[in-house]
C-alpha cells in the first residue's frame, strides 16, 4: 500500500510526557464517504485538496488509515462541568493524529473527532451523529469567516454505521483543526493530582507555542495567566458583538489559546434577549448570554488556582498576584465590549456616555423583540444621509424604527455620530464590517442537517458559501439573512452526545 504524505506531521505534544495522553488510534468504521472538504482550509494550511480526495485521504478522514508521520492519541483533561467538578474527562471520542506547521509558520493539530472509544469515553460510544459533525462544520467555519477566533473543520466524512442516540442516527467524524486543544481543563486534570512538574511542562509549551512573546516575561505563569484571561475578554466580546451563544462554557470547553471550542448546543440568538439559553441541558441558564463574560471570568480563576504552586512559592504572595489579574477581567471586557459596539453603531472614537447609548438600543430592541442581526444591520439606513445598500430581509424592522422610542434613540446617536468627524461612507463602511448580514441561523442549520442525515449535502453546501462572506449582501440569498418564522424558531439545541 503506498504512503502518500498527506500531513507533513510535525508533533511536539507527544513529546512532552506521556501522563499528558493515552497512546490511541482511531477505530476503523465501515463504509466511509465524504460529506465535506474545506477546500479553502487546506490550502490555508499548505496541504493537497487533491490527496484528499482519494481513497488513501478518505481512509485516513474516516480513521480507517493512519497516515505516514500520525502519532495518534487521545489528551487528558479534567473540567468543571457545569459547576462541578469532574476529576477525569478527557478526549472520550476524539483522536489527535499530529501536528502540523504551515509555511507561516504556525502550528495546528489535526484531530478526528467521532474516531471511536478510548480510555476517556467514560460510558460514551467515541462516536458521533452526522447532525452534531455538520453543525459543527458550518458554525465553525461560520465563526473562522465572521472573524472570531475557532477550531475549523477540515472535512466530514460519513462512516457507514450508525450511532445509537434517541433514535438510530447516520455516524460522522469531524476533522477539525485547532492551534491546539489545551484546555483550562488540561492544566486542572494536573494541578488537581498536585503535579507541579507537569503544570511546568504545560506551561512553558503554551508559552512557546501560543504567546512566545511572555518568554521573557519576569514572572512567566503569571504573564500566561494574564495573557489568556485576555484572549478570553477579547473572545466574548466578540461572541456578545454577534450574538453568539456557546452553551457549554465548562472549563474543560475553555481553550488556552483563546479559540472558540467544542460546538455542542451552540447557537446564535434570533431575537434579542440578554437571558437566552439554547442548550436543553443548561437548565440553571448557568450559559445563559448576558452570563458569558462571568462564566469566562470564572473559567480563568480556575486557571489561576492551577498555577498559584508556580507563580510563587509564598502561598499568599500567588495569590494575591493571581487575583489581581483575575480581578482585571471586568475592566478589560468593558473596554473590548464597548469597542465591538461602538463598531456596531458605526462609532469609531470613545466618548463618555457611549455605554448608555448601546444599552439604551439593547433594551429598545428587547421590549420590541427584535431579531439582533437584522436591527444592527439594517441601522445604517437610519442615517439621515445614507443610501445604503442593505439587504432588506423580511422582518419588522421598519416599524420600530418609526417607534417614537426609537426615533428619539435615533436622534441622540445622530447627535453622537456627529461628534465622530466621519464621513456618512466611512460609517456605514465600519458598520458593515462589525454587523453581518448572515449568520448561521438556527432553523436554517436544522434544515441542513436534515438533509444530511438523508445524504443531501447540497443545502449545507450552498449555506457554507453565503457564511463565508457574511458581511456581504449576496444577490438572491434572502432566505439566510431571514428571521425565522414562528414555525422556523429553535427554541432548544442538543449537544448529541
Ligand atoms: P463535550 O460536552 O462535547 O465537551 O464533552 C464532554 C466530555 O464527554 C468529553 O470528555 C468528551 O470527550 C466526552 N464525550 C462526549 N461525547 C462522547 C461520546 N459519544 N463518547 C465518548 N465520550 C464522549
Ligand atoms: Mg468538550
Amino acid at each position: 500500500m503506498s504512503q502518500q504524505t498527506l500531513f507533513d506531521f510535525d508533533n511536539s505534544y507527544v513529546n512532552l510526557s506521556p501522563k499528558l495522553f493515552s497512546n490511541q488510534s482511531p477505530t476503523p468504521v465501515s463504509n466511509p464517504s465524504m460529506i465535506a472538504l474545506n477546500h479553502t482550509l487546506v490550502e490555508q494550511l499548505g496541504l493537497n485538496t487533491s490527496d484528499f480526495q482519494t481513497d488513501e485521504g478518505l481512509a485516513v478522514l474516516s480513521g480507517n488509515r493512519i497516515p505516514s508521520g500520525a502519532e495518534p492519541i487521545a489528551t487528558a483533561y479534567a473540567g468543571h462541568q457545569f459547576g462541578n467538578w469532574v476529576p477525569q474527562l478527557g478526549d472520550g471520542r476524539a483522536v489527535l493524529l499530529g501536528e502540523i506547521v504551515n509555511k507561516e509558520g504556525t502550528r495546528y493539530d489535526i484531530q478526528l473527532k467521532g474516531a471511536g472509544p478510548t480510555p476517556y469515553s467514560r460510558n460514551g460510544d467515541g462516536r458521533a451523529a452526522v447532525g452534531p459533525v455538520v453543525r459543527e462544520y458550518v458554525v465553525s467555519e461560520a465563526m473562522a469567516a465572521l472573524g472570531v477566533p475557532t477550531t475549523r473543520a477540515l472535512a466530514a466524512v460519513s462512516t457507514g454505521d450508525t450511532v445509537r442516540r434517541e433514535t438510530l442516527l447516520p455516524g460522522a467524524i469531524l476533522t477539525r483543526v485547532a492551534s491546539s486543544h489545551i484546555r483550562v481543563g488540561t492544566f486542572q486534570f494536573f494541578a488537581a493530582r498536585r503535579d507541579t512538574e507537569t503544570i511546568k511542562l504545560l506551561t512553558d509549551h503554551v508559552i512557546s507555542r501560543h504567546y512566545p512573546q511572555l518568554r521573557d516575561a519576569s514572572n512567566p505563569p503569571l504573564a500566561l495567566l494574564a495573557e489568556t484571561l485576555k484572549q478570553q475578554v477579547e473572545l466574548i466580546a466578540h461572541w456578545q458583538s454577534i450574538g453568539f451563544i456557546h452553551g457549554v462554557m465548562n472549563t474543560d470547553n475553555a481553550s488556552v489559546a483563546g479559540i472558540t471550542i467544542d460546538y455542542g448546543p451552540c447557537a446564535f440568538m434570533d431575537t434579542y434577549h440578554p437571558s437566552t439559553v439554547f442548550s436543553s441541558i443548561d437548565h440553571a441558564s448557568r450559559y445563559a448570554y448576558q452570563n458569558q463574560p462571568s462564566i469566562a471570568q470564572w473559567n480563568m480563576a480556575n486557571l489561576a488556582q492551577c498555577l498559584l504552586a508556580i507563580i510563587d512559592e509564598d502561598e499568599d504572595k500567588a495569590l494575591q498576584a493571581a487575583q489581581d489579574v483575575i480581578d482585571s477581567f471586568p475592566a478589560l471586557f468593558s473596554e473590548s465590549y464597548l469597542s465591538r459596539f461602538r463598531h456596531k453603531l458605526g462609532l469609531s472614537t470613545e466618548q463618555e456616555n457611549d455605554e448608555k447609548l448601546i444599552a439604551d438600543f439593547l433594551v429598545l430592541m428587547q421590549e420590541s423583540h427584535m431579531d439582533f442581526t437584522n436591527t444592527f444591520r439594517q441601522l445604517s439606513t437610519q442615517m439621515d444621509d445614507v443610501q445604503a445598500n442593505t439587504l432588506q430581509a423580511q422582518n419588522n424592522t421598519d416599524s420600530f424604527f418609526e417607534k417614537s422610542e426609537t426615533q428619539q434613540w435615533i436622534s441622540r446617536w445622530h447627535a453622537r455620530m456627529q461628534r465622530d468627524n466621519n464621513s456618512t461612507e466611512a460609517r456605514v463602511e465600519i458598520m458593515h464590517q462589525n454587523n453581518p448580514a448572515y449568520i448561521p441561523r438556527n432553523h436554517k442549520v436544522e434544515q441542513i442537517i436534515a438533509a444530511a442525515t438523508e445524504q443531501n449535502y447540497k443545502p449545507m453546501e450552498q449555506m457554507l458559501s453565503v457564511l463565508s462572506n457574511p458581511y456581504k449582501e449576496q444577490p438572491n440569498m434572502q432566505a439566510y439573512a431571514q428571521a425565522p418564522n414562528e414555525d422556523e424558531i429553535v427554541r432548544a439545541t442538543f449537544c448529541g452526545t
